[in-house]
């Protein structure tokens, strides 16, 4: 059948399960619904948008094999794929719009092979799992998200962006920090591909719409003993500045610096002793041995440490990275169901003044968070600020604000790739890569909007 036959095929579920034989399916409806949802709440614009989508079956391979079965069956009798890891995405990411499958990676957790700096491993491992598998060695991820104990590597590679050592080894994107992805294709002749390098770029960030990820190839860093610090300052600017020093220090081995400002502490439930009335914080992991250097740095700015303790991860346990990224409006949304938040990046020519600009303009709309990084080789701040939602256009009105004075904003509120881009456009390789691997456009349909299928 050619490309134009297919694509003007309907749905068949029932042929599509038929094809994929023994490759295990879940069916129960309450299970299907529950694995069609990711973390889009957080957005109460996106609540109202997916709360009702659902996939009409979800289906787990076991290896790359039955990866195979299924997009052949996939394209075959052209059924939509929604490729889900732990389904902790922000805006929709991992939720099917026109149902079809969920295709859900989770069982396929092997480390294909380690060696010093480099780990290559299958896309449903946990990211908890492959740093406790790596450590032994002396290895351990250059960067996680937040979601560390509950995310997995290729929801993180194709959902993600960057977070906990992005300060030291900059986002996803830079380059060296990916370094392969395996990824096979939706056609009625599915291939698998290998990416190297700069080409693995194009499935990363792109919400599974251009392949489906069976592996990927990471660096590793050193594994250190990393010691969690929370340190509280006066005002929000001096807690902002100090993270900004630390950042810049290049002899501070730190994994995380993340700036709070009064009253979000008072959503850190438990941690009331560290968190004293009305101070900002700064949150920060620190190697161990660069402990004392940074504690100097930070009495010389005007903080006291409140809290100290070596970085935990087991059941049970409370790492501060926790508090951090978008776990911050998390704890917020525990307390105050109102909350949300924004996605901003600041100029890094002017990040100080930048802030400090914005924190005036918004004034007690907003309850500054921030989070250094390195971006194309600079320090620069990420801003994940919590709002108080009342309507859609207040909240777009923000966004504009930011915007006019030269803060960039990835809008959290949408579910597209191009809408929630800061250049508000999908990039030009990972939309070329879509027609490439996925010419009937059945990959998480409506995610990529500029992509049109060439029948
Ligand atoms: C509290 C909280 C904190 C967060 N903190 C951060 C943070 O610090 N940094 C950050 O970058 N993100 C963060 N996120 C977003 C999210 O947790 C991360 O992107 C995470 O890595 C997603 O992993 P996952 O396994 O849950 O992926 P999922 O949500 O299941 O999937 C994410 C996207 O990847 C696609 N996908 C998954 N697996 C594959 C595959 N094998 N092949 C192709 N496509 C695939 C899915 O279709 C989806 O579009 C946070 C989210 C929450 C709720």
């Amino acid at each position: 059948m050619t490309t134009a036959a297919l694509a003007s095929m309907r749905a068949d579920l029932a042929g599509f399960r038929a094809a994929i034989a023994d490759v295990p399916v879940i069916d129960e409806p309450a299970l299907v619904r529950l694995r069609s949802r990711d973390f889009f709440w957080f957005s109460p614009i996106l609540k109202a948008q997916l709360q009702r989508k659902s996939a009409d079956l979800v289906v787990c391979p076991r290896d790359e094999a039955d990866v195979v079965v299924v997009a052949r069956a996939a394209a075959r009798h052209r059924v939509p794929v929604t490729v889900r890891g732990a389904g902790t995405g922000n805006y929709g990411q991992a939720v099917p719009l026109e149902g079809g499958i969920v295709l859900d990676m989770t069982d396929m957790t092997a480390i294909e092979w380690q060696r010093p700096g480099v780990v290559r491993v299958q896309p449903g491992k946990k990211l908890v799992d492959l740093d406790a598998e790596t450590r032994p060695a002396g290895w351990e991820q250059r960067m996680h998200p937040s979601t560390k104990r509950t995310a997995t590597i290729g929801g993180f590679v194709a959902g993600g962006s960057g977070g906990v050592g992005s300060v030291t080894y900059g986002g996803l994107r830079e380059p060296g920090n990916i370094l392969g992805a395996r990824v096979v294709t939706l056609e009625p002749e599915p291939r698998v591909l290998e990416l190297r390098d700069d080409a693995a770029q194009k499935v990363c960030h792109a919400y599974g719409t251009n392949g489906i990820i069976t592996a990927v190839e990471m660096a590793t860093a050193p594994a250190l003993a990393w010691i969690d610090v929370l340190v509280a300052f006066d005002e929000l600017s001096q807690a902002v500045a100090c993270g900004h020093a630390v950042a810049l220090a290049d002899g501070i081995v730190k994994k995380l610096l993340t700036p709070v400002a009064w009253p979000v502490p008072t959503y850190f439930k438990g941690l009331e002793q560290a968190c004293p009335e009305g101070r900002s914080l700064l949150i920060a992991m620190v190697a161990e041995p660069s402990l004392a250097p940074f504690e100097a740095m930070v009495a010389a700015r005007g903080g006291s440490v409140t809290y100290r303790a070596p970085t935990e991860e087991g059941p049970g346990a409370r790492p501060l990275y926790e508090l951090t990224w978008n776990h911050t409006t998390l704890h917020a949304l525990k307390v105050d169901k109102e909350i949300t938040y924004l996605q901003s990046l600041f100029p890094v020519d002017r990040t100080l003044a930048a802030i400090a600009e914005i924190e005036a303009l918004l004034g007690d709309q907003a309850m500054g968070h921030y989070e250094f990084v390195r971006y194309n080789g600079v320090v620069a701040a990420v801003g994940l600020p919590l709002v108080r939602f009342t309507t859609e256009e207040r909240l777009r009105a923000m966004i504009a604000l930011h915007q006019q004075h030269g803060v960039m904003i990835a809008d959290p509120h949408v579910t597209s790739l191009e809408g929630g881009s800061g250049h508000m456009r999908a990039d030009i390789d990972q939309l070329g890569f879509k027609h490439e691997v996925d010419p009937l456009g059945l990959m998480n349909p409506g995610k990529m909007t500029s992509f049109t299928a060439r029948g």
